[in-house]
């Protein structure tokens, strides 16, 4: 893995990139990186409370801020190629004598040949001064591929003596995938310690593992349910075509190797209180991985590139945790003022074009489920053909989906009954979506306890229906609305037309 870190690295300090920004947090393996890239360079490193210090040694050599720091080995890039190593500079970052020596030592390493010396800024935050820009190239440290995760595993194995099937070890190293070197070791750790093996068990400590480094992000949230598809009542077209992607993403390995693609994702459209967020869980269920949950509002940072290294930040993660669903519910509010009329928020267009590169070119196997009731002022690039693999409208349930909804709230309850008239019922309930249906079933059995009854009957269940106001009655604008504007794309119905022959 370090390898390929060097090989990036030095190619960037070759292409005189002046400014490295390296976020990672461990030091250890950066200063491991820099010392092979600068085998024959003089590397100084800034230390934040001990001032100048040896870089191999990292003993301190004069106590003194970042400013007199700069000044005082700015030059020797004049004599030797330099590395100037500075840690945790980030607070710095936005003082403008510190901006203006940076920007000085960045144009001398451009513009002057007799001058070699590099800027490494290592630190966890990035911060990105707006001068600085042009000048700044982030570097990611890679992740440790396969091969070297296997690798990392036998070390592991061997320095331990002890012996492990190989299976186990393939195994583990694809559900390793995604995580750093640092945080494997962790978690092999770990798993040690807890049962003094390595075995197929320590696949749900890695999962563990991985929701916990998700948690503390603070970026993604894992999102636990206990939905499937069969909670879900109706939307049999949106329901067959998720089974079959289930079936290529419970043999991935196999289906990529026959030539399938890999699933990228589905957009669902549609009224509210319809079964959009259920689907999500439902396909995370289906699909049998977990759900993370993207809020592309808790992304948007104060300083600049903050956002877009938020986004970044929130992506590698998705990839980390992956296989998986991200969902990102209301994804127009999430875009929000993104294109239209051109006057649309700056932070977010540059978001949702970073969003759009990434679905567009991502090979990984995060699995995007994008929800979405207004789409009148979304983007079209979003909605094209290629970004997700279909898109699907959610109308509201007609007749046979709405009996269908209430049998299922009814047996989740254990109230329903064969004496219950679902056609009655049918015609009653004209113009409502799910989470209304959802009300009346809860309603008319919290009347039944109230009334003392062990049953309920189609009048109770009718009486509900009157007192419930639908959504067609409270919501009639943004319906004939968001009708509308869907009857305008290209998009596939969630529902098989109505058996139920509803009036
Ligand atoms: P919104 O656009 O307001 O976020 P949504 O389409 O995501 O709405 P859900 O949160 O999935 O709606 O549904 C709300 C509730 O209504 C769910 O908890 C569920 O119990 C019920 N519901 C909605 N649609 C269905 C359905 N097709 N089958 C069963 N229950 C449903």
């Amino acid at each position: 893995m370090k390898r390929s870190a060097v090989n990036i690295l030095a190619s960037y300090i070759d292409a005189l990139h002046p400014i490295i920004y390296i976020n990672h947090f461990d030091f250890k393996v950066i200063d491991d990186v820099i010392a092979r890239v600068g085998e024959h360079a003089k590397c100084v490193e800034f230390n934040n409370a001990l001032g100048l210090i040896d870089f191999k040694t990292k003993s301190p050599l004069c106590e003194c801020d970042l400013e007199h720091f700069l000044k005082l080995t700015m030059d020797d890039g004049f004599e030797h190629e330099t590395f100037l190593v500075l840690k945790d500079i980030h607070n710095e970052l936005s003082n403008p004598k510190i901006i203006a020596l940076l920007k000085k030592i960045a144009e001398n390493n451009l513009y002057n040949d007799v001058y070699h010396a590099t800027i490494l800024i290592v630190s966890e935050i990035t911060v990105i001064p707006r001068e600085l820009e042009n000048y700044i190239t982030i570097f990611d440290i890679p992740l440790p591929t396969i091969s070297e995760i296997h690798t990392l595993i036998q070390d592991f194995i061997r320095d331990l003596e002890i012996s492990v099937e190989q299976d186990t070890i393939n195994d583990i190293a694809l559900s390793f995938k995604g995580l750093n070197e640092f945080q494997i070791k962790q978690i092999l750790n770990l798993a040690y310690q807890d049962g003094g093996c390595i075995d197929q068990d320590d696949k749900l400590l890695i999962l563990k593992e991985k929701e916990q480094f998700i948690k503390k992000s603070g970026m993604l949230e894992i999102v636990n349910f206990t939905e499937t598809i069969d909670d879900i009542g109706g939307l049999e077209n949106l329901k067959k075509w998720l089974s079959r992607k289930a079936k290529v993403f419970s043999n991935l390995d196999k289906a990529i190797k026959f030539g399938v693609d890999i699933p990228k994702g589905i957009m669902i459209i549609g009224m509210p209180g319809c079964g959009k967020s259920l689907t999500a869980k439902a396909t995370a269920s289906l699909f049998e991985i977990p759900l993370v949950r993207l809020d592309v509002g808790r992304l948007l940072g104060k300083y600049v590139g903050e956002s877009e290294e938020n986004m970044r930040k929130a992506l590698k993660l998705a990839e980390a945790i992956s296989p998986c669903v991200l969902w990102i519910d209301e994804i127009e509010k999430a875009f929000a003022g993104v294109g239209g009329d051109g006057s649309g928020n700056e932070v977010t267009t540059r978001l949702f074009g970073q969003f759009l590169t990434w679905m567009q070119e991502k090979e990984n196997t995060v699995f995007i489920v994008a929800t979405a009731n207004d789409i009148s002022r979304m983007p079209p690039e979003f909605l094209r053909k290629g970004r997700f693999d279909e898109l699907f409208f959610v109308d509201l349930p007609n007749g046979e989906e709405r009996r269908k909804i209430l049998d299922i709230h009814l047996k989740k309850r254990n109230k329903w009954n064969k004496g219950i008239d679902s056609i009655a019922l049918i015609k009653e309930t004209q113009g409502f979506n799910g989470a209304d249906l959802e009300a009346v079933v809860k309603d008319t059995i919290e009347m039944a306890f109230i009334d003392g009854k062990t049953s309920i009957t189609t009048e109770d269940l009718i009486q509900s229906v009157k007192d419930t106001k639908s959504i067609s009655s409270t919501l009639k604008d943004k319906i004939a609305q968001i009708k509308a504007t869907v009857s305008k794309i290209d998009i596939k119905p969630a529902s098989t037309p109505d058996s139920s022959k509803e009036a």
